[in-house]
């Protein structure tokens, strides 16, 4: 009873409180609870890349970041304290997540953490683009104090760049995993030396395969982000073979796709304007994503292959290697066997948010009708510029 009067209690101290959150987290963290260890990104000059640019990076003290840690437990507090006043024994559930939601005064964390103890997940993914760059020690003890504060936590993930692992010591990582750190994502983007270099990724594919190689050694979970498209036209080929070369030495745990956006704030947009790069078509581009997976050893690898971003044309390009090789290559035979006016009309029910596969071009008629009424609308007004141009800005909306 008294446990559930201090709660309330802390309720109204703690609702208001934030706690720093980073931009971005990948597709499948979307339900995990999110804290930074460090701010932006120390490269910071991939051309494609949109998200730090104009941003400085900072370490943040262990001190700052537990500090963080706490405020997160005390809100995760809160909220339990919330639901035994409302009746629920302590359970986030509908009701619950209600009451937070709906009131105005709660701050973004706040938020956060219930929808996270809503959904369940215990997986917590840490922010920004880089933390392994932190001191091995510093690390530790984050994970440590985490572990500490959320004993409920089953998965901690985070992103590092290869340039940087490369320079932790096997030891080092081993011991980064044994305090807690399950899984990282690496941006790949692709194996392809001379794109590496021209894309200012400051990395090469040998140095992908040594980290990636390492990380699994020390018994972490690799997730390999690849980017469909990078190449553009000149170079499509080269890229997909080299990535898939690279990738059959690695065999990651998880193989993500993520095409190529170009919106007007990379820097890469400049040589889109200038003709010194042209942009892989959707068409072309399930041509590219085919001759990759096709080049993934089907004996040899056995990584999981997703393409849950947003930003991906056909997700159902996902399964884990050897035995779902031939189906996801299906999936894209299937969408390059459509019909010219099927396929875009699939295009725009895709990155309008209607369709999820091309089975669904046959099994919502009205919805069918009425994307193929405003192409032609969007065809008549602008000719097929026009219709490409509206992909675009629905397809950019995700960048
Ligand atoms: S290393 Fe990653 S976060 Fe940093 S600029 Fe390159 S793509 Fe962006």
């Amino acid at each position: 009873m008294n446990w559930i009067f201090t709660g309330i209690v802390t309720n109204m101290k703690q609702n208001s409180i934030n706690f720093e959150q980073g931009p971005i987290r990948p597709p499948n963290e979307a339900r995990s609870l999110l804290l930074r260890l460090t701010r932006n990104c120390p490269w910071n000059r991939c051309l494609f890349c949109p998200v730090y640019k104009g941003r400085k990076f900072s370490l943040r003290s262990v001190e700052e970041i537990k500090a963080d840690i706490q405020t997160a437990r005390n809100i995760a507090d809160d909220i339990k304290a919330l639901s035994w006043k409302l009746g629920y024994s302590g359970n986030i559930n509908d009701a619950v997540i209600s009451a937070v939601l709906d009131d105005p005064g709660n701050s973004e964390s706040y938020r956060s953490i219930a929808g996270w103890l809503y959904y369940g997940t215990h997986a917590c993914f840490l922010q920004d683009a880089d933390n392994l760059i932190m001191k091995t020690d510093d690390l530790l003890a984050v994970l440590k104090f985490l572990k500490e504060k959320f004993p409920q936590i089953t998965r901690v993930t985070t992103y590092a760049r290869s340039r940087t692992v490369i320079r932790k010591s096997l030891e080092s990582l081993k011991r980064i995993r044994a305090a807690g750190l399950d899984r990282v994502h690496i941006g790949l983007e692709t194996g392809y030396d001379p794109l590496l270099k021209l894309m200012k990724k400051g990395v090469t594919g040998e140095q992908h395969v040594e980290t990636g190689r390492k990380l699994m050694e020390a018994g972490i979970e690799l997730s390999e982000y690849v980017m469909p498209g990078l190449g553009g036209q000149e170079m499509w080929r080269e890229h997909a073979l080299a990535t898939a070369r690279v990738l059959n030495r690695i065999n990651p745990h998880f193989i993500r796709l993520r095409s190529l956006r170009v919106p007007q704030r990379v820097p890469l947009y400049r040589n889109l304007r200038d003709g010194s790069f042209s942009m892989q078509t959707d068409d072309m581009l399930a041509g590219e994503i085919k001759r990759f997976i096709e080049n993934l050893e089907g004996i040899t690898i056995t990584s999981t292959v997703t393409s849950d971003h947003i930003m991906n044309l056909l997700e159902e390009v996902s399964g884990k290697l050897p035995d779902d090789k031939d189906r996801m290559l299906a999936v894209i035979k299937k969408y390059q066997a459509l019909s010219d006016i099927d396929r875009l009309i699939y295009r725009v029910g895709r990155r309008g948010g209607a369709y999820r596969s091309t089975d669904d071009l046959a099994q919502d008629p009205q919805t069918y009708r009425k994307i193929k009424a405003l192409i032609e609308e969007v065809q008549q007004k602008d000719g097929a510029a026009g219709v490409d141009s509206l992909i675009s800005s629905m397809v950019d909306r995700y960048v």
